[in-house]
């Protein structure tokens, strides 16, 4: 069913009864062509786009609990291209340009607002930093507008410019960035996916991973075996579990982010503002909620929810920035497990497994790469090869020592 503004008037006026389920619930096959192991966002993608760019239909998405209950539906929803070394500058401008045509592409409105991105400076070196990045960003094909003080002013008039611990020195600009829908995203692609023959099957966790002789056979799940020639690990923060049923052990530490949400309010933020120096960032839902964040939790872990010094330190940062954000109650918190590489920095590489791939290590900034990530990862496990914009996101890299290493602050997992 192709969902348009006619069929939305059309249901509206004969009662809503014309909707079909967005995608199917098959059982599981004895078999397919490649399996995907992880109903996240860039499992969902790399199924999307095999179907699509490389006609490969007989394929699995094997998600263990419900499509969207991971990162995907967990995230604060912010899409940029503001990168800076080339392997991620080339590689995030790919994905914005895939955003900029999702929505036609997936017939699905997954509410992509580029409302603009501002990076909040607060000393002459700062300044500097974010002029070479707005630089790279603008040699990269995509764009950056330096602002001053009264620039931002202009912009936020709200924030508060005089704190003694980080006076606005001004911010940098990126127009095409913003936010999207993140469930939305999920279910977009989910829908495209199965749409084009792709059997998404969820409640099946994989708990083994078969290998003979060194190639890959297909996977042990909680729905019995399921045989496989190609099989892609796309499961976030949980990488390094399903990684080490292949015997592999990954340089991946799952650590939490948390995020938090207010009640609906009038809009009153347009952009999305990045406070880097107080580990805060905002943005206002379409629903009117501030949804904000900080930094990670300080300690590894697998559990989906946070402590709470980590909301302090986020709750004291936001009132630092716009002291008004006392006023809003706030509605919600949680927690998504994220998989920190050493660097920052993806993986998108094959295995020492023939036939098994994978795809993980986007730290707190997978959202965004989502339709890349399904891009290249497709592209990988169809070919055989690297995708030109993925070549950077070897494993080997941390064997060479040739990390990409975009935040320069050293092989520290949780410092990325
Ligand atoms: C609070 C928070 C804020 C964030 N904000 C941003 C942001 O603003 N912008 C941005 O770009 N990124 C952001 N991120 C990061 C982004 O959400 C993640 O990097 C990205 O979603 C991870 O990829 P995914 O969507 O595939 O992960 P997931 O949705 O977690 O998908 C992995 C899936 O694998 C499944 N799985 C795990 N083990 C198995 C198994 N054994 N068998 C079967 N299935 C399994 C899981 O159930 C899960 O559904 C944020 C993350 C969090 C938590």
């Amino acid at each position: 069913m192709r969902y348009s503004g006619l069929k939305v008037i059309w249901e509206g006026l004969t009662g809503n009864t014309g909707w079909a389920p967005a995608w199917r619930d098959p059982a599981p096959k004895a078999e397919y062509d490649a399996i995907i192991i992880g109903g996240g966002g860039h499992g969902l993608s790399t199924a999307y786009y095999l179907a699509k760019n490389h006609g490969m239909t007989n394929i699995a998405v094997l998600e263990k609990g419900y499509i969207g209950s991971g990162n995907i539906g967990r995230n604060t929803t912010i899409v940029r291209a503001n990168y800076f070394l080339p392997g991620n500058s080339e590689f995030y401008s790919h994905s914005l340009k895939l955003w900029e045509g999702l929505e036609a592409d997936l017939n699905y409105n997954v509410m992509h607002s580029q409302r603009g991105l501002i990076n909040l400076f607060h000393s002459d070196g700062q300044r500097d930093a974010f002029v070479r990045r707005g630089n790279a960003m603008i040699n990269q094909g995509d764009d950056a507008i330096l602002l001053d003080r009264d620039g931002v002013r202009e912009q936020l008039p709200y924030l508060d410019f005089e704190q003694t611990r980080f006076p606005i020195y001004g911010g940098l600009l990126h127009p095409r960035g913003g936010s999207a829908r993140h469930d939305a995203v999920a279910w977009g692609y989910a829908r495209g996916a199965d749409k084009r023959g792709v059997d998404l099957i969820q409640n099946c966790e994989v708990t083994g991973i078969d290998i003979e002789n060194g190639v890959v056979r297909g996977v042990q799940t909680t729905r019995g075996a399921i045989r496989a020639k190609k099989v892609g690990i796309i499961v976030a923060g949980r990488s390094s579990q399903v990684a080490a049923m292949a015997g592999m052990r990954l340089p991946i530490e799952s650590h939490v982010l948390q995020a938090f949400v207010t009640e609906g309010l009038k809009p009153v933020i347009n952009h999305v503002i990045s406070f880097g120096m107080g580990h805060f960032y905002i943005s206002q839902s379409d629903k009117g909620g501030l949804v904000f964040g900080g930094d990670l939790d300080f300690y590894a872990s697998y559990a989906s929810r946070g402590n709470l010094p980590m909301v302090e330190h986020v709750m004291e940062a936001g009132m630092t920035l716009m002291p008004m954000i006392g006023r809003a109650k706030v509605l919600r918190s949680w927690g998504g497990i994220m998989d920190m590489s050493p660097d920052g920095s993806p993986i998108i590489d094959k295995t020492h497994v023939d036939g098994l791939f994978l795809d993980c290590g986007w730290n707190y900034g997978g959202f965004k790469a989502v339709p890349a990530s399904g891009w290249c990862m497709a592209h990988l496990m169809a070919t055989g090869e690297s995708h030109e914009v993925a070549r950077k996101f070897r494993l080997n890299r941390f064997a060479t020592g040739h990390l990409l290493d975009e935040e320069g602050t050293g092989s520290q997992h949780n410092l990325h």
